[in-house]
């Protein structure tokens, strides 16, 4: 005889959504949470506004997003993606509005009323929630040892994002992981020579390191590169920098508009139209100007610039070259790359294909997203998918 029909270690995004639609399909639920709140990372999230998801909505599209785990997110999306999402937070009362850029935030702009959504959803259904707990031991069939007590259930879900105390309990089932990384962070290169122009954001430039590719608004920081275009950059390329330590070569196309070609001609006929101007002065891209004085010579008129020069130039605005020396040490990680592998879990119902009974949601699996709501999405979909495909003894 067990306590409980379902017993979710994590009250974070994934866990507190699976714990109330399991308990709204009417299973006996328990939370375990070692800290003294839930959702501490929904609270933060978005700059305390909650991205809860994109407003993209084909499924096929919205995977793309996941560096890892697109191709097992891809069934679980078509279940239960962006649209069922909007759709579920509605039902109880919380309506998402849409960004220019798709991000995806409650119209009160504020993370607190998805806190209180989920968290009056967890009371209304008697969702048992236990915290601050501290977890000894967890045996199959499943019995958790909690310090002064044990609880049972025939059917456990690890929602313990990042944590090494869930990935441990994932082993002790015969999981295996891949490493954890971080992913999506900002890029630290402290010789770069725009370093005080931080603050200023290029709406459009494109970014490259090792063999990855990223498009979109790039911030100029005190350290380096932030914006989506750099987080994103991080989070495909999280694993090959994790490995060089943090030391690459990062290639900035600030024109990334055109071709090299395009611009070389563009500056040959400035040169013809305007020889007595300096190139700083003339208003020809949508670069600001304190970005162009730190990018180009501006102390000589265009026709003193033989055409040679005007080339390279032409070539080092599209190859602009920065050193990565090291990682930022800032906490503003918002992810981790790694974490039980995909290939042993049933993405049809997230169910450990090791350890009958054992579920998995949310950012304890090797998947990760890039901004914009594709990692809540994640915790959304798993956590869904597992409490939906849980029964009653
Ligand atoms: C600052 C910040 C801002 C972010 N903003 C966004 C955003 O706007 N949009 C977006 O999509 N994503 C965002 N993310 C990412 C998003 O927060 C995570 O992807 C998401 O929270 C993962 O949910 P989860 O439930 O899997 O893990 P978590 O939210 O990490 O929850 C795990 C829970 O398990 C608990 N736990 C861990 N170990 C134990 C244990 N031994 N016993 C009991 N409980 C345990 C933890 O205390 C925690 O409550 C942000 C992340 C950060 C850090």
């Amino acid at each position: 005889m067990h306590d409980y029909d379902l017993i979710v270690i994590g009250g974070g995004a994934a866990g507190i959504f699976a714990a109330v639609v399991a308990a709204q399909q009417g299973l006996s639920v328990c939370v375990l949470e070692k800290r003294a709140t839930l959702l501490s990372k929904v609270k933060v999230s978005g700059g305390g506004r909650c991205n809860v998801t994109h407003a993209c909505f084909d499924p096929k599209a919205f995977a793309a997003h996941y560096p890892r785990g697109s191709k097992e997110l891809l069934g679980p999306l078509h279940r239960f993606g962006s649209q069922q999402t909007i759709d579920w937070f509605a039902q109880h009362g919380v309506e998402l509005k849409s960004e220019e850029d798709g991000r995806m935030f409650p119209i009160t702009n504020q993370s607190e009323t998805i806190i209180q959504c989920l968290l009056k959803q967890a009371s209304v259904h008697k969702v048992e929630i236990r915290l601050p707990v501290h977890i000894l031991q967890i045996e199959p069939g499943f019995r958790v040892h909690l310090e002064n007590k044990v609880v049972s259930a025939p059917s456990l879900l690890l929602a313990t994002g990042s944590a090494s105390e869930g990935y441990a309990w994932a082993q002790q089932f015969g999981h295996t992981l891949a490493s954890p990384v971080p992913s999506l962070f900002t890029l630290n290169c402290p010789s770069s020579r725009l370093l005080s122009l931080s603050g200023i954001c290029v709406q459009d430039a494109r970014l490259s390191v090792e063999g990855h590719m990223q498009r979109g608004a790039l911030l100029l920081t005190h350290f380096g590169f932030s914006g989506p275009a750099a987080l994103k950059l991080s989070a495909w390329a999280a694993r090959s920098l994790h490995d060089k330590q943090y030391h690459a070569s990062i290639s900035v196309d600030w024109l990334p508009q055109e071709t090299i070609a395009q611009t070389t001609q563009k500056l040959l006929d400035l040169k013809q139209q305007h020889p007595h101007k300096f190139l700083s002065n003339l208003n020809w891209t949508d670069l600001s100007k304190r970005l162009w004085d730190a990018l180009i010579d501006t102390s000589q008129y265009l026709q003193q610039l033989p055409d040679r020069q005007l080339i390279r130039l032409s070539e080092s605005l599209h190859r602009d070259i920065f050193l990565m020396e090291g990682k930022t040490t800032h906490k503003e990680e918002f992810v981790t790359c790694g974490g039980v592998k995909c290939e042993e879990i049933d993405f049809r119902t997230m169910q450990s294909f090791r350890m009958p009974g054992l579920y998995f949601a949310g950012e304890i699996l090797n998947i990760d997203g890039v901004t914009g709501g594709f990692n809540f999405q994640n915790a959304w979909t798993t956590a869904w998918i597992a409490a939906s495909s849980i029964k009653k003894d």
